[in-house]
């Protein structure tokens, strides 16, 4: 039997063929008729049927424990989910509604999104539902809102190959976003002209790849992409008519950039005048121009400033809206944007609207039968941990993600835990650090196991059919989250096919900038994908948005945002931790490791976390290549080898942050390092700029 479905790993959505056998095992290949991949598929996602194949790992019935002195002990669904909404019940009438919440993850479906906001928001009454997410993508979110009115990633992966120029900046997508940037060096590889910059501290593949590497150091994008832009201006390689006719505040952003000179921004940025002048030649000479962007630039203090200063220079060129050029966020999820779609953040609602505006908050209320949803803006996910371990906070649900290692801070994240009244997980694999902190475990179906949608990073929408069976009793999500509202005594939530849920939130979208009501499963399944909006019948997807030159803000105009983070943090580093350290991923690797590390061949590209240092700081520090390395921040240690190379910029280090105290110990664990500090507009964290001091470990 053969299925077709979508990669469960990044944004990049490739179509995968999945082939069962009698036995139930699966074989995945690349789809050679997906318009994303085109037959090709990484390391990760080429390994896929191991994962799925190998059950070991899988929680197969729900536990609980009725005190955190006994262990948990099997039970079945009916006493787990009647614990879990007395408990819920209990609390909300104890301390009310906004001493609940739910952290879910871009690795869920979009149904499952949907159902957890409309629980959620519409009827326990709080907006604490917050997802991983957070932790990628929402300073992007925010920098799309402030530019062009709303949250819309403008151009498709169709456009690389109708383009000229790349600006590949905090994003290393040779390993994070493999797919796409093979096609990126395809397109190369056929036209020479085609010019690639990367900017980055480190030498990572995507830049050896490029014609011209911006070395710059840590927290210093702003400063360099003002540079660009004022040398763009000053050269007279900008689209004057686009800017009049388009965009509002450009005579601000010109006072801006003209602020800092570009020798002073050389110096802040640790880049080369020549180099920041080369680049701006590259793209003000080009007919297509892309910006390409990830973590580097949203996981950060100033991840708005960095998205908002970068689109600028989309607008200053004019190129928006046409074939071969735009911004372009790549998510890191695979359906982070889905999540987007269905409002699945504490600060947003469905179909893109606003938790603050009062007509919208009445929209949906009524959309679901609700009498209000509440105007206060829910704890984002570092909020919700720090609430739970400040004890505000008193019980969190967490579906399909992992906070123990993929949150910063993680001493604070497991006080956190310890703390809690009650916490629920409701995920596929014993393999997450987070599972032994909770009080109810919930067997999840996982990939293959269910049906529901995603959306990938070019607003691709696909249908993921059910292939198999899950394991013992594990349920799909959405029929777990119904089965618990329901106990709550909430109505709305007795669907007979999944396929009720999307056509609800389809409808959802009737009217609005992200219309997919001509949309449904019997669609996605005969004719594919496609790319929202899709507002009419019969209509085929939009792979380009602003075509028309008219933006989703009240003056249809494109905005230029002001980015006030013009400061180098370098200056303020604490002598005690003189290293950046900024974390990251690697090729083979996804995530917290719960599924690539049960994939032995996944190992060969690196067994164990090291840690990238500098010849010079190297030297420095005494340390020598493969020598164990003590890390420290003001949050904790962690102890790995050193790997000494000129990939890495003076002054900064680098360490991957997959590993947990599962796969290794917790002293590989990154995040014990990295801190809370969040952009104050996207709460996103920052996990490229955290202070460090590096030493030789001794054993004593
Ligand atoms: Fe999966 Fe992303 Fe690899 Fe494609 S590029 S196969 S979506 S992990």
């Amino acid at each position: 039997m053969e299925f077709k479905t979508t990669c469960s790993y990044c944004g990049v959505g490739c179509g995968i063929k999945v082939k069962k056998g009698n036995d139930n095992k699966v074989h995945v290949t690349g789809d050679e008729n997906h318009p994303v991949n085109k037959g090709m598929l990484c390391s990760k996602g080429m390994n896929l049927h191991y994962v799925v194949n190998d059950q070991s790992d899988r929680i197969l019935y729900p536990e609980m424990r009725w005190s955190r002195s006994h262990p948990r002990e099997r039970v079945s669904w009916d006493d787990a989910l009647d614990r879990a909404a007395k408990v819920f019940k209990s609390i909300i009438k104890k301390h009310g509604p906004d001493s609940v919440g739910f952290y879910v993850s871009g690795q869920s479906l979009t149904e499952e999104y949907y159902i957890a906001n409309k629980l959620t928001k519409g009827f326990l009454g709080t907006n604490n539902i917050d997802t991983n997410s957070r932790l990628c993508m929402s300073s992007a979110v925010v920098g799309y809102k402030k530019t062009f009115g709303e949250d819309s990633v403008p151009i498709s992966y169709a456009d690389i190959e109708l383009a000229d120029c790349f600006l590949i900046t905090g994003a290393n997508p040779a390993w994070c976003h493999p797919i796409l940037f093979r096609r990126i060096e395809k397109h190369k590889e056929e036209n020479p002209d085609v010019k690639i910059i990367v900017i980055d501290p480190r030498k990572t593949d995507s830049a050896n790849f490029a014609d011209l590497h911006l070395q710059l150091l840590p927290g210093t994008d702003v400063i360099l992409y003002n540079a660009i832009g004022q040398y763009l201006i000053k050269r007279g390689m900008i689209d004057e008519e686009f800017i009049n006719k388009h965009t509002e505040d450009f005579s601000a952003y010109k006072d801006l950039v003209f602020s800092t000179s570009i020798k002073q921004a050389s110096k802040l940025c640790g880049v080369s005048e020549k180099d920041i002048k080369k680049a701006a030649n590259i793209i003000g000479a080009s007919k297509g121009f892309i910006s390409m962007w990830a973590m580097g630039l949203n996981q950060s203090v100033v991840g708005t400033d960095k998205n908002t200063s970068l689109l600028n220079l989309s607008l200053i060129t004019g190129q928006v809206g046409k074939p071969g050029s735009g911004p372009f966020s790549l998510t890191g999820q695979p359906n982070a944007m889905g999540g987007r779609e269905v409002g699945g953040m504490a600060n947003l609602l469905a179909v893109h609207k606003d938790l603050q505006n009062e007509e919208h908050r009445r929209e949906v209320a009524q959309f679901w039968g609700v009498n209000t949803i509440s105007e206060k803006p829910g704890l984002t996910a570092t909020e919700m941990f720090e609430a739970l371990e400040s004890g505000k906070l008193k019980a969190v649900w967490i579906a399909c993600t992992n906070p123990l290692v993929s949150l910063p801070n993680s001493h604070q994240i497991e006080r956190a835990m310890k703390n809690a009244k009650f916490v629920v997980v409701q995920d596929i694999s014993f393999k997450s650090d987070t599972v032994s902190y909770a009080d109810l475990v919930l067997p999840a179906a996982g990939w293959l196991e269910k049906e529901g949608t995603m959306t990938n990073s070019e607003r691709r929408i696909s249908y993921l059919p059910k292939a198999i069976d899950p394991p013992g009793e594990a349920r799909p999500d959405v029929e777990i989250l119904c089965d618990f509202a329901q106990r709550m005594g909430y109505r709305g939530f007795s669907y007979n096919e999944t396929s009720e849920i999307y056509d609800e939130y389809a409808s959802m979208t009737k009217g609005t900038n992200i219309d997919v009501s001509f949309l449904n499963y019997d669609r996605l399944k005969n004719e594919g994908t496609f790319q929202w909006p899709v507002p009419e019948y019969r209509h085929q997807g939009t792979a380009r948005l602003f075509q028309d030159k008219k933006f989703y803000t009240p003056s249809q105009k494109a905005k230029f945002n002001l980015p006030v983070a013009n400061h180098n943090k370098v200056l303020d580093l604490d002598p005690d931790f003189p290293y950046i350290l900024t974390t990251g991923r690697i090729r083979d690797q996804w995530h917290t490791m719960t599924r690539t590390g049960k994939v032995a061949r996944l190992k060969t590209h690196y067994a164990v976390p090291v840690l990238q240092i500098n010849p010079v700081d190297a030297h420095l520090c005494k340390i020598s290549d493969g020598d164990i390395t003590e890390i420290k921040s003001k949050n904790g240690v962690v102890r790995v080898r050193a790997k000494v190379t000129d990939d890495i910029k003076k002054g900064v280090v680098f360490l991957p942050m997959h590993w947990g105290k599962q796969l290794q110990s917790d002293l590989n664990r990154a995040n014990n390092l990295t801190n809370t500090l969040v952009d104050p507009i996207s709460k996103e964290p920052d996990f490229k700029f955290t202070q460090v001091s590096i030493s030789k470990y001794i054993k004593k």
